[in-house]
């Protein structure tokens, strides 16, 4: 195996080629603001061409034998898993996650590849009873077609394969836009693609201007699915757009997520979940949490945890070791945490850590926020209806589980919910009554190859992983036959 070493300069991949354009957006390392590399400015023509080339290839990729697509998949699965220290760097350099973050995220990008890779072969229909005598009837499961992808720049490796993955291993030929803050790293996961057996043109991936790329697939009667994720906004938009065509929706969009604490709760492994899955990716997570709601008696112990563990995470660059939180995205993130503790600290809220950037040496560029928590946090705050995405822990208290279930189902939101209790009757109630697609209990990790992630209400649209995801590529057709 050749190692690779990936310049910065990403390219776009058509029909099995890769392409540059004279025309190219800059990439920058979030932690400095710095340029360190580039991607095509991809517009309308090159959407299209990716289309035309996507559409040719879906009879033949459509008709290849199961196995063969999961094993296309597979090897692809091992490519990522051969590259994954110079893959996580990369991701890392891009988007700020510390490196050992990154590191499990290509892993994790790569498991989704390998399990789809299996389930490729176990697509099928199914035989009814007959209705009346002499009649036959099947229901087939039949790829959708082309199906075009958007992904974030929170998780920018997994989502690419959570998303191509399910659609490759369907039938299905895909088109694909990243995040223009992190196309460097799909640019080189579609490398190790191209170099599989997947023929030319089953997958194409188009950097560029976020609209008109968009708008070109949206509009193209050809594509029959779109699966997106990102912000409720840009979600809704596209919604209203695919149904111009009824094209297929899947959608992951914002989240609110609460995290409740009983006093029952064993208080030590509620900090360390909360706190782990509160200030993964610094926050900048859709399923993380938003608001953690304890109950009165334990307030303080559980402050007191979180607090001792907050103060032990080490921000830094992400391509330095002994960093737990990297820089935000940009700028503009940093700005909207702060306006948020402003806004929450002005209204009553105590400031018990953090709450401002980084302002020293190398982190003076306004990207690094100090990892914060406050309590004292109530229902007038905007922190309690926005989706913070950064460092920040907010602590609301609550007297009794129906006051407790009512404010966390009280947004119009609806991905993820955690809940910490040794009681066992009180999770079958607030496992059923909290209105969200996930829910952890006693624990936050929710992303797992074989199971539905997604979310309810403005949150989204379909499920990603395990047979669900791949059902959101697969049409049902119905045949009755009479037979003589
Ligand atoms: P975020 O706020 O997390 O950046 P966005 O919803 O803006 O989330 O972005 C998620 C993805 O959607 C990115 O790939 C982005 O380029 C893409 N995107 C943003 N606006 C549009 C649009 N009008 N049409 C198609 N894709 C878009």
């Amino acid at each position: 195996m050749t190692r690779k070493s990936w310049t910065h300069e990403g390219v776009c991949w058509v029909a099995g080629r890769k392409r540059t354009l004279p025309e190219t957006i800059e990439v920058t390392d979030p932690a400095d603001g710095r340029v360190i590399g580039c991607v095509p400015r991809g517009g309308v023509e090159l959407a299209r061409e990716a289309v035309d080339t996507a559409s040719e290839a879906f009879p033949a990729w459509s008709r290849r034998l199961p196995r063969e697509r999961g094993q296309v998949l597979k090897d692809w699965a091992n490519r990522i898993l051969d590259h994954r220290a110079e893959l996580a760097k990369l991701l890392s350099q891009e988007q700020g996650k510390p490196v050992a973050e990154a590191l499990g995220e290509v892993e994790t990008a790569a498991e989704f590849v390998e399990w789809y890779g299996e389930e490729a072969k176990r697509i099928s229909g199914e035989v009814l009873p007959p209705a009346k005598e002499n009649q036959q009837m099947t229901v087939l499961r039949q790829p959708v077609g082309v199906a075009a992808l958007i992904t974030p720049w929170n998780y920018p490796a997994a989502m690419v394969t959570r998303k191509a993955a399910p659609a490759l291993a369907a039938g299905c030929t895909v088109v694909l836009k990243p995040a223009k803050e992190t196309p460097l790293i799909a640019s080189a996961l579609f490398e190790l693609l191209m170099e599989t057996n997947l023929p030319h043109g089953a997958a194409n991936l188009v950097t560029g201007d976020a609209a008109s790329i968009g708008d070109t697939w949206l509009g193209d009667y050809r594509v029959r699915k779109i699966s997106f994720t990102g912000s409720t906004g840009v979600g809704k938009e596209l919604m209203k757009k695919a149904a111009e065509h009824v094209k297929r929706v899947s959608l992951e969009l914002g989240g609110n997520a609460p995290a409740l604490v009983f006093e029952d709760a064993d208080l030590d492994r509620a900090a360390d979940a909360i706190v782990a899955n509160k200030f993964e990716n610094g926050g900048q997570m859709c399923n993380g949490i938003n608001l953690i709601f304890v109950q009165e008696p334990v307030r303080e112990e559980l402050t007191e945890r979180i607090l001792a563990r907050v103060k032990a995470l080490r921000v830094g660059r992400g391509t330095e070791t002994e960093c737990h939180v990297g820089p935000l995205i940009n700028q503009r993130a940093c700005h909207k945490v702060q306006a948020l503790v402003d806004d929450a600290v002005n209204k009553g809220a105590r400031l018990r850590y953090g709450g401002e950037p980084l302002l020293e040496g190398e982190y003076s560029n306004g990207h690094f926020y100090r990892p914060t928590v406050l309590t004292e946090v109530d229902d007038r705050m905007d922190l309690t209806r926005d989706e913070v995405f950064g460092p920040v822990a907010p602590i609301l208290t609550f007297r009794i589980e129906e006051e407790a279930v009512r404010r966390a189902n009280g947004t119009p939101y609806g991905l993820a919910a955690y809940l910490f209790t040794r009681d066992g009757g009180r999770i079958h109630r607030l496992t059923e009554g909290l209105e969200a697609g996930m829910v952890g209990v006693n624990g936050t990790s929710l992303s797992f190859p074989q199971a539905p992630f997604g979310g309810i209400k403005e949150s989204g649209l379909g499920r990603e992983g395990g047979l669900y995801g791949l059902e959101e590529f697969l049409e049902l057709k119905f045949i009755s036959t009479m037979l003589d």
